[in-house]
């Protein structure tokens, strides 16, 4: 569930969504650029790809409607056993329990479920009770209200448990120790990577680079880089050396620009970012799909990755 300051922001989005997409014919035949741009600064961009696929599947082979049972809804692209649980019972009224990360908490409190809720293992257990707790009669509502009441009364911490509407079936509760559920599996802790970007300008134009479509981040537009596994050499002639190894390019590095932090969802990164000049070369490219030189002011037609933009006004 969104926290409420994100529910604000993703309602903008949202709407600007229908308004270019308003129907699945639409976004089937979006370019995924334009809709990489619309997304841009949400994050997940699997799910943007995934949508245009799911909408592109159902309207060319079922004949334009999206699926009323769960089986052949959970087979499109990008939805899961949450996603369609969701969707089946609050559009079509079926019976099926969508269980998130908030549900998960509420029950593994209500029955003092002593299973990791971080763990695979003890998915189908809070499925099962889940399912058992669902009110058949409204499925979609019981979902909803679920999610709301994690969201809202069962927080994390500090959940208000004196207001909440459940607090007579609440075994924790009922038992004072709602604060000691749920329990988690202890988290990895997260890598941490270093690289470099370089901002290569020639005459009065800039390199951006496409990542591929189906990778981390994919079909966005970022400016060169690439990480430094070795220490003991310099960022500036990592640089050079990365973009003559990875695009063919030779560069001289002109400034330093900035150093900036960015955190994705299984790793965080510490990027120097270098101006550098064209010297020679063709690029070429091996692990990216597409390349273009455009002016400074160009840039912002491109839907560019989250850390990129946290520089791009130096640039
Ligand atoms: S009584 Fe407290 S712990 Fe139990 S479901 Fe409600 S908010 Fe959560």
């Amino acid at each position: 569930m969104l926290q409420q300051t994100q529910v604000k922001k993703v309602v903008d989005y949202y709407r600007r969504f229908l308004q270019k997409f308003p129907t699945l014919e639409k976004l089937a035949e979006s370019n995924l650029q334009e809709l990489l741009k619309m997304w841009e600064g949400l994050g997940y961009y699997a799910r943007a790809r995934n949508l245009r696929k799911a909408a592109k599947i159902v309207v060319s082979d079922m004949n334009g409607e999206v699926p009323t049972d769960y089986k052949t809804f959970r087979k499109l692209p990008g939805v899961g056993d949450y996603t369609a649980a969701a969707v089946q019972s609050i559009a079509f009224g079926h019976v099926h329990a969508a269980v998130d990360g908030n549900v998960k908490r509420v029950i593994a409190r209500m029955f003092m479920l002593d299973s990791p809720v971080n763990d695979i293992k003890f998915q189908s257990l809070f499925q099962e009770k889940a399912s058992f707790l669902l009110d058949r009669d409204q499925p979609g509502t019981f979902n909803q209200a679920m999610m709301e009441l994690g969201a809202m009364i069962c927080r994390p911490k500090a959940p208000l448990c004196t207001i909440c509407p459940v607090n007579l079936f609440c075994t924790a509760f009922q038992s004072a120790c709602q604060d000691q559920f749920p329990l988690s599996l202890k988290r990895q802790p997260i890598p941490s990577y270093y690289l470099v970007v370089a901002v290569i300008r020639r005459d009065e134009e800039i390199l951006i680079l496409q990542r591929p479509t189906d990778g981390l981040l994919g079909g966005l537009w970022e400016f060169p880089c690439g990480e430094i596994d070795k220490v003991e050499e310099l960022p500036e002639d990592v640089c050079c050396r990365i973009i003559q190894d990875s695009f063919n390019l030779q560069i001289e590095v002109t400034g330093f620009l900035t150093q900036i932090k960015h955190a994705y969802t299984h790793f965080k990164t510490t990027m120097d970012i270098f101006e550098c000049r064209y010297l020679s070369g063709e690029i070429v490219l091996e692990q990216m799909q597409d390349y273009r030189w455009v002016k400074s002011d160009q840039i912002d037609q491109y839907p560019l990755i989250g850390a990129n933009h946290k520089f791009l006004s130096l640039v």
